[in-house]
């Protein structure tokens, strides 16, 4: 197409001024001939189905919902698609390449947010779709500031329980904005954004919303951040769906056969049933991924202290324990990190369209 273009600029046979205006003229039309091409081309290429990788934990569910497609309407259209690449049961293969059915209510224009406290990788956040629409979230990632948490060793280095549960819920707090929730990291760090090395080195500098110091004290450091829910939750109390995750890796039981644990306040139904949508989501993974594994997560009521004094729907994760060699070794790697935020989300979005407690 360029050729043509050049060709016809420099026609030896166009010598005179007069010939030389009008091939001006063709070519100028020619040019906008050739950018309404582009334009048109561009207009098909949305069409085009787009080709998404398949992430560790990702079945057709996970990786259409994290593309904005309701699971159940593409279903057959997917595995129609991707008939080649699909395992035993449809299952997909993690770094493989998959075609996503083109979604026919594309009324979402693609909104994108720019936030720095993801890190330079990860900062570009696409809103893909609004399922989380109305849906509030306060994050906290246990630990932080003065206090690492629980220490794992793994070869001669330290691996500190709060720089991997932080890891974790803000790739679960980019899952959740990428659907249109709004997201309050209670624990942040300006400077540590999602990490994608299988070392995350250990820093103190964490600080507690808005951007408080985290104090030593356990009691001291539990009230604040239960102070900055709360506080949120006083200028949002008309939105009917808000919920509370705490992370942490540092579950205490030594039994091997558990694996997650979630903890509600006693008192919480809607809690209890949260807790519940978020394990029946990791049941069903593990199921699928590693069957055979003999994996249990469990649900109980513990006294804890945010737990029982944040006002909205809480629910306390023990994503496993950075002390346990089985478990550092899973929570090095970041694609697992990556699976767990993932798993998460689909249990929230499940929650999210059937809690009505
Ligand atoms: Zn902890």
């Amino acid at each position: 197409m360029l050729s043509v273009f050049i060709g016809l600029t420099f026609n030896p046979y166009l010598g005179n001024k007069k010939l030389l205006k009008l091939n001006m003229r063709t070519s100028l039309i020619i040019l906008m001939l050739l950018m309404q091409m582009l334009s048109t081309n561009e207009l098909i290429a949305q069409e085009k189905h787009k080709i998404v990788t398949a992430q560790n934990g990702d079945g057709i569910i996970s990786l259409q919902t994290r593309h904005g497609l309701s699971p159940k309407t593409y279903q057959a259209e997917f595995i129609g698609l991707n008939k080649q690449k699909l395992g035993k049961n449809n299952a997909l293969f993690i770094g493989v390449k998959y075609k996503l059915p083109i979604s026919k209510t594309s009324d979402n224009k693609a909104k994108s947010l720019v936030l720095p406290i993801f890190g330079k990788k990860y900062q570009n956040v696409k809103i893909e779709d609004d399922q989380l629409k109305g849906a509030i979230f306060y994050l906290v990632a246990g630990h932080g500031g003065p206090d690492p948490g629980a220490v794992g060793n793994y070869g001669n280095r330290k691996l500190c329980e709060d720089e991997y549960a932080y890891d974790v819920t803000l790739r679960l707090a980019r899952n959740l904005m990428q659907h249109g929730a709004t997201v309050h990291m209670i624990t942040k760090d300006q400077n540590d954004g999602i990490r994608d090395a299988s070392y995350l080195p250990a820093d103190k500098d964490e600080r507690c919303h808005p951007n408080k110091r985290i104090p030593i004290n356990q009691l001291k450091r539990l009230k604040q951040r239960t102070k900055a829910v709360n506080d949120l939750y006083r200028k949002n109390r008309n939105a009917k769906y808000q919920r509370v995750l705490i992370i942490h890796l540092d579950s205490r039981s030594k039994r091997e056969n558990i694996d997650v644990f979630f903890y509600h306040d006693k008192r919480s139904k809607s809690g209890k049933l949260f807790s519940q949508n978020l394990l029946n989501t990791f049941n069903a993974k593990y199921r699928k991924f590693q069957p055979g594994r003999g994996y249990q997560g469990t649900i109980s009521t513990r006294e804890l202290y945010v737990l029982a004094n944040t006002y909205p729907t809480a629910t306390f994760i023990e994503l496993g324990n950075i002390n346990n060699q089985r478990d550092l070794l899973r929570f090095i790697k970041s694609d697992n990190r990556q699976a767990l935020a993932n798993w998460l989300f689909e249990g929230i979005l499940h929650d999210f369209k059937t809690n009505k407690l």
